[in-house]
Order: structure tokens, then sequence, then C-alpha cells
């Protein structure tokens, strides 16, 4: 049976009974998310459950995350088909505040930066909105106190800033990586994808569309980004924010060897996000 929580208060004693049901060696895990769950957020579930004896998600839909008050407004919400995925994923408790109990004072006078590596790629775009995420997931941690933390590789760059979170204020958990989970099209899960018209639905295809031509190019990065930048050029209704490479932990992507592609584009009035492991080849070497 699911437990659903709202307060703090609920949370450490259904924490503490939870925690009673552990071993030693055992250990407890934490989803983050916003609600709105779909398969992308079913895996992380499914991860912890294997990682983990006991499980927590989160639903909270954190305003110092969402930098227009237009997209916050709009951003579904469906607790009770929330719970009932919870349920059928072995989701042991959800703890799903609302915002007085995370934000009893309002907004906070002391909150996490994110530092350099937010200051590319979403960071420019969306400001304010990694140091929104990270003082959320630092106060979720507080008050769940888990031992590991599942993410997606969805939202890559959150995944980064929340391990660098995690070393740099010496946070007490392990960080879980989940890949990301597609439709069958290819086009990346996500909570914002139901606010596509079906024609914009049709369009946003390309975003991985674009990656993984860019992944198959298998070249130099001048190379994977022009494989990209041909389906993005042919796409109808796709305003690109950006398609950049990086190295893996979002340093200047090397001359050849792993990286990752990454592209945030706007479809109608939805901003998509979406991105994949490559492998870049010295020049001469590729295809
Ligand atoms: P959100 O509810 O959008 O804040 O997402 C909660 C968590 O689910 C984050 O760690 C996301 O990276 C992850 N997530 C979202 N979409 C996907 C997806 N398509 N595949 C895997 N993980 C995802």
């Amino acid at each position: 049976m699911t437990e659903l929580v709202r307060t703090r208060a609920e949370l450490a004693a259904a924490r503490s009974r939870l925690a009673e049901r552990l071993g030693p060696d055992d250990c407890l895990g934490l989803v983050p998310t916003m609600g709105a769950l779909h398969a992308g957020h079913l895996a992380l579930f499914d991860a912890a459950r294997a990682g983990c004896a006991a499980v927590v998600a989160s639903i909270f839909v954190n305003p110092m995350q969402f930098s227009q008050a237009t997209d916050l407004a709009r951003y579904p919400r469906r607790l009770a088909e929330d719970l009932a995925l919870c349920e059928q994923h072995g989701v042991d408790l959800v703890w799903a505040p609302d915002e007085a109990e995370i934000y009893p004072d309002g907004p906070v006078q002391v909150w996490v930066t994110a530092g350099a590596l937010a200051d590319q790629l979403e960071g420019p775009n969306r400001p304010g909105h990694f140091d929104g995420v990270l003082t959320v997931v630092t106060k979720l941690f507080a008050a769940v106190r888990p031992d590991r933390a599942y993410f997606g590789e969805k939202d890559y760059q959150q995944l980064m800033l929340i391990r660098q979170l995690v070393r740099d204020l010496g946070q007490p958990v392990r960080v879980e990586a989940v890949p990301t989970v597609r439709e069958p099209d290819g086009l990346a899960l996500s909570s914002r994808n139901v606010l596509l018209s079906p024609s914009e639905r049709d369009s946003a295809r390309a975003l991985s569309a674009a990656l993984m031509a860019g992944r198959d190019a298998a070249g130099p990065a001048a190379a994977v980004l022009a494989a990209a930048r041909a389906v993005l050029a042919e796409a109808v209704g796709v305003d690109v924010e950006y398609l950049e490479l990086r190295d893996p932990l979002l340093a200047p992507p090397p001359a050849a060897g792993p990286a990752r592609l990454l592209v945030a584009a706007r479809v109608g009035s939805v901003r998509l996000i979406d991105n994949v492991a490559v492998e870049l080849a010295a020049d001469g070497s590729g295809r």
C-alpha cells in the first residue's frame, strides 16, 4: 500500500515507521518529481525499487524553479492518477506537500546557488531555475533523509548539478541516474508533452530525430552538429534555443571520445529539452 502524507510532521512519522522495517544494510530511496507522472518517472520508481528496500516519492510543483508564471500555472497536476501509478510501481510513501509546507515564510532568504555549471545551456534561458531546483532538492533531502536519490538523464544538466550539489555540500546521498524513456517515435517523455497540439506533437519528433542523427554521424564535433542541425532545419514549427555538444560532465567537448549532445527548442508555446550520449571520432577516423 502506498501511503500519502502532506505535512512534514506526517512525513517524519511515516519515515520512522518505514525505517523500522529496514535492516542495517537496507537503503531508503527518494524519487523527487513534480507529478503528472509518466513512464519516465515510473522508470525511476522501478530503479529505486530494485536498489532500495523502501521507496519514497515526492510530488511537488516547485514555484521557485519556474521563471515564468504562465508555465507554473499551466503545469499539469493530477494527484489521484499519480497515486495509482505509485501504488502500481511499489512506492511505499508519497510526500505531496503544499507550497506553505516547503516555503512556510514565503520566498526563501537563503538558497543554494548553482554556480558555473549553470552558466550555460538551460541556465541563461531560465534565470534562477537551477537555484530553485537545487534549493528544493536540498529541502527534500533534509526532510526525507534518503540514502539514494534517483534522477533522470532526460534533465542532464540538472543531473550534473545535483551531483555537484551533493559533492560540494557534502550531502550523505548517493545520486543514481536513470536513462531517458522515449515514445516509440523517439520523443522523450515529459509532463509538458500533454500541452502539445497534435501537429506540435508531430513537430516535436524533430528534437530526438536530430539527436539520433548527430549520434549516428559518429564523426568529429562539426559532423555531429551538422547532422543534427540538418534535421532541425527541416522541421516545421520548431524554434531551436540551443543545440550543443559537451563532454559528459558538460565541459567543452573532446576531440574524440564520449560526449553529450543537448537540445532545447520551443514547439508552439511548449519548451522541450532532450539529450543523448554520442561518441566523437577524430577527424578522418569517422564515416
Ligand atoms: P519532473 O517531474 O519533470 O521534475 O521529473 C522528475 C524526474 O523524472 C527528474 O529526475 C527527471 O529527469 C525524470 N524524468 C523526466 N522525464 C523523464 C524521462 N523521459 N525519462 C527518464 N526520466 C525522466
